[in-house]
């Protein structure tokens, strides 16, 4: 055993887990990282380091929430049924006339209400009724005019009496169409007033929020073409190991392909950080460490390999010799026990064993969230859920176990089995898997039909 990992401790996966989640808020408490405008669409997956704020408020108006009719709903209160339709306002037109007891408007879902109403009632609560035109003659001005709706201001349309008065329309109008409601409802109902979401200058989203669809459109919504976003970090990935060969070489018939920094590569970029792929590292400890200095270079540092009892794992060594500080040199995980964290100065660096799963499983349980303390976003919750096991499974206590499953089944009875594998170099099991299964230190069993947790990848 070298010296390194006498020196910092085996943890419990709990253990472990809360020593990198402390890191990473430490990291989250530093100031001034830098950041970039970028436009709205590349921002999608980015962390925001400015607030974005309502530009007016949401909503903007008394918003619809249903098709119907806008009334005010003392009308119904005090018994009345039949209300005479004198317009009709559609998303986005302005019904200029106040609304008087007794008169309803025709409304549909995301228009504004109109002045004086007070609540919608649903469509489907209503029955139109058509009524003979009375009085119609000696009047002036068409139906259309009659019943105006109208986009944008409000105010270029006045009707004048003849001393010059304005008039409001609604004295013009004929009863023409009649509505009969059939429900009560309460003030307010199916209508959001303005601001009942964000008042303007509120904020909608804080620094540090990952921009996901629903965040982007909020962004949208406030006009923000574009936003102020941080720096992605920067994480090198270094794969150790003389049995490596690049893809693009043809191995010979006891090398391997080095696969993991693929993988790392690709969960780095799922995560927001920008992924840099390093040469193989030998296990050969002056070049080893001559590449390890480059990789530390970078904001954040991953190692594949070497960090096993093996006379050639030499990862820990290298990292000691440049002065590394250990917070734990292995986790009382499978797989990936092996998994080492510490940091050289300021850089985190993260050593995991090199079976194609293990690696695959350490990044996800703790090196994940490293990546995205450094993009600014606070740490996320390890995506756990719960599903019922398909299939008795015997193993030995000690260690939590992840191994790699499938969770199938509907959205009520979701059911998980583990996926039949090699161990953890069996990179067919990790691909066909959607998630680990989650198996407690404690549990020598876990019976068919219990619920058990996965972490969803
Ligand atoms: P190690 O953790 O260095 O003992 O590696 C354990 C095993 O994982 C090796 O024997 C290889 O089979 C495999 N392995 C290590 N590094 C890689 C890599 N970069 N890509 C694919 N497989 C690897
Ligand atoms: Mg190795």
């Amino acid at each position: 055993m070298n010296t390194a990992a006498q020196s910092a401790g085996v943890l419990s996966f709990e253990d472990a887990y809360e020593v990198v989640r402390e890191h990473c808020r430490q990291i989250l408490k530093a100031e001034g990282w830098p950041s970039e405008e970028v436009l709205l669409m590349q921002a999608v997956g980015r962390v925001l380091a400015e607030p974005v704020k309502a530009d007016r408020d949401f909503p903007p108006f008394a918003r619809a929430t249903r098709d119907g009719f806008a009334v005010h709903a003392g009308d119904l209160a005090r018994g009345l049924t039949t209300f005479r339709v004198v317009g009709q306002v559609r998303a986005g037109d302005t019904y200029d006339l106040p609304v008087a007891s007794g008169e309803a408007v025709e409304i549909m879902t995301g228009a504004a209400v109109p002045a004086g109403a007070d609540a919608v009632v649903m469509v489907e609560y209503t029955e139109r009724k058509s009524v003979p035109e009375i009085d119609r003659k000696g009047r002036e001005g068409t139906q259309s005019e009659e019943y105006k709706v109208r986009a944008g201001n409000a105010n270029d349309d006045q009707i004048l009496d003849i001393a010059g008065h304005e008039k409001p329309k609604r004295a013009e109008k004929l009863t023409e169409e009649l509505v009969e409601i059939q429900r009560t409802v309460a003030a307010g109902e199916n209508v959001v007033p303005p601001g009942a979401e964000a008042r303007i200058g509120q904020e909608l989203l804080p620094r540090g929020a990952r921009l996901g669809p629903a965040q982007i459109a909020l962004a949208a919504a406030a006009g923000r073409a574009s936003l102020k976003v941080y720096r992605k970090p920067r994480v090198a990935i270094l794969s150790t190991g003389d049995e490596l060969v690049e893809v693009a070489e043809k191995p010979g018939p006891s090398q391997i392909r080095n696969s993991n920094s693929y993988s790392l590569a690709a969960l780095v970029a799922e995560c927001g950080g920008e992924p840099v792929q390093l040469p193989i590292a030998p296990d050969e400890e002056g070049k080893l460490t001559e590449l390890i200095q480059e990789g530390l270079k970078a904001d954040m540092l991953l190692l594949s390999g070497g960090v096993s009892m093996g006379k050639f794992d030499l990862v820990e060594q290298a990292l000691k010799s440049l002065g590394a500080q250990f917070f734990f040199t292995g986790a009382l995980i499978q797989p990936g026990k092996p998994v080492v964290f510490g940091e050289v100065g300021s850089i985190p660096f993260f050593g995991l064993p090199g079976n194609p799963v293990s690696v695959m499983v350490t990044f996800e349980l703790f090196a994940r969230q490293m990546v995205e303390a450094l993009s600014g976003a606070g740490p996320s919750r390890l995506k756990s859920a719960s599903a019922k096991l398909k299939k008795d499974f015997k193993t030995k206590t000690g260690l939590t176990r992840f191994l790699p499953a499938i969770v199938s089944g509907g959205l009520y009875d979701p059911e998980v089995e583990v996926v039949p594998w090699q161990g953890s170099g069996d990179m067919l099991a990790a691909a066909r898997a959607n998630c680990y299964l989650v198996v407690p230190p404690d549990r020598e069993k876990l019976v068919k039909g219990e619920m058990v947790t996965v972490v969803m990848r």
